[in-house]
């Protein structure tokens, strides 16, 4: 359970590039980040408009003078300083990820950067390696993984619980985006363009998060072989998808779907894990995130519930709240951001950890699945080796 115990020395200086007033994302990056006092809020360049920037930046009591005018200044004046920033999140559009987490490494900053990490796996290897060179951490904020019942789940499956894996079925599917929004909506607007966006839409916004739930829940399972399939719904949106399937086959022989849709008409949010072994199956849905089916082969369903004692030590080591009571997304993203910043320090420290993270591998390994995905796809819905 976690009682505000401290788990660093000093909380790390921390900054933001983006997340600015009116963002999706920003306000959430700040909550998980101030939750446990592991980082403090120094400095930022919040928005691409500068003024608006620093209008926000004191609103959140950052002194005015490290509200910067954009990154680029930040990392060259910020670091100058005696209490400069030694960390800092991205979170901004896609387009903008590899360059700003770049210029962040050659800072010299720890870096927690938002999904997908760039567009390119040659990209994400030069920054796994700048990172390495560097001795600075990279986390990405895959923020489901952060919920306990994952934990859970990837604890029962290395028990055997299941038996061996044959299917891991998993979908991102919801309706929000079932006619044209962007028309209105700046954030979906950038998002279905492809200079901005990436190389994909659903694929990459919403299709790696369930991808990486399933890294983190049976992390022996590698692609060997997919298939893609992707359309745009809205017409307007090709060549970005708003809808694909994704089969995979591992090279243990389990098979694996992803369900990426952005026009499930009536869906909120959907999305889900199920993780069929030889003898059961574990079941996860982010709409009620405090539970997990456990289904065995000819006996009474189970319903698991976060918090209780039966669970495995790793799924209640990050409890905030006793069991019954809901915990949500933000004490998720808050338990990956805790994560985030024993690792910095521990980098710093030359020590080794022994807890995962999302870190720079499960940046570049989304960015290869989508890669691989819309090859496949673009080449006409074809099995391809997994690249
Ligand atoms: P948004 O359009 O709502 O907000 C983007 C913010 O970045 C704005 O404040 C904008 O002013 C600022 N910005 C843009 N360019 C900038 C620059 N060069 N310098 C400084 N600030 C800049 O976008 P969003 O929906 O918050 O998405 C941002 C990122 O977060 C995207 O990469 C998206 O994929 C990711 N995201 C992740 C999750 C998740 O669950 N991890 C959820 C939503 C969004």
């Amino acid at each position: 359970m976690i009682f505000g115990n401290k788990v660093i020395e000093k909380p790390l200086r921390w900054a933001m590039v983006g997340g600015g007033y009116g963002s999706q994302i920003g306000y959430i990056h700040r909550s998980a980040a101030l939750r446990d006092f592991n980082f403090e809020l120094l400095a930022g360049a919040f928005d691409v408009d500068p003024q608006k920037g620093k209008e926000f930046g004191v609103q959140m009591h950052v002194d005015s003078d490290r509200c910067y005018p954009d990154y680029k200044t930040m990392f060259a004046e910020d670091v100058k300083r005696p209490d400069g920033i030694q960390a800092v999140s991205i979170a901004t559009p896609n387009g903008t990820h590899y360059e700003i987490c770049k210029a962040a490494l050659e800072a010299g900053l720890h870096v927690v950067c938002e999904k997908p990490l760039c567009f390119t796996s040659t990209e994400a290897e030069e920054l796994a390696a700048l990172a390495d060179k560097n001795n600075k951490v990279i986390g990405i904020t895959y923020g489901y993984s952060g919920h306990q019942m994952i934990e859970q789940a990837r604890e029962m499956v290395a028990d055997g619980a299941l038996g061996e894996i044959r299917i891991i079925n998993m979908q991102f599917a919801h309706g929000f985006h079932n006619v044209a929004v962007e028309a209105n909506t700046a954030s979906t607007k950038w998002r279905v363009d492809p200079k901005i966006a990436g190389p994909s839409y659903v694929l990459g916004d919403i299709g790696t998060h369930p991808l990486y739930l399933s890294e983190v829940i049976a992390p022996n399972l590698k692609i060997k072989r997919l298939m893609c399939s992707r359309q745009s719904f809205v017409k307007s949106r090709a060549p970005l998808e708003d809808n694909a399937y994704t089969i995979m086959e591992y090279d243990t022989g389990a098979v694996g779907t992803v369900w990426s849709c952005a026009v499930d008409a009536g869906s909120m949010h959907g999305q889900k894990i199920r993780i069929i072994g030889e003898k059961a199956s574990l079941e996860w849905w982010d709409e009620h995130p405090n539970q997990l089916r456990y289904e065995v082969q000819n006996k009474p369903a189970q319903v698991l519930e976060r918090g209780m004692g039966y669970l495995a030590p790793q799924a209640i080591a990050e409890d905030r709240i006793g069991a019954g009571h809901p915990e949500g997304l933000f004490e998720a993203w808050a338990n990956l951001y805790r994560r985030f910043a024993m690792a910095m320090v521990a980098k710093d420290n030359k020590q080794e950890t022994d807890f995962w993270y999302p870190d720079v591998k499960a940046g570049m390994e989304g960015v290869r699945w989508v890669e691989n995905c819309v090859r496949s796809a673009d080449d006409g819905g074809i099995w391809i080796d997994y690249k």
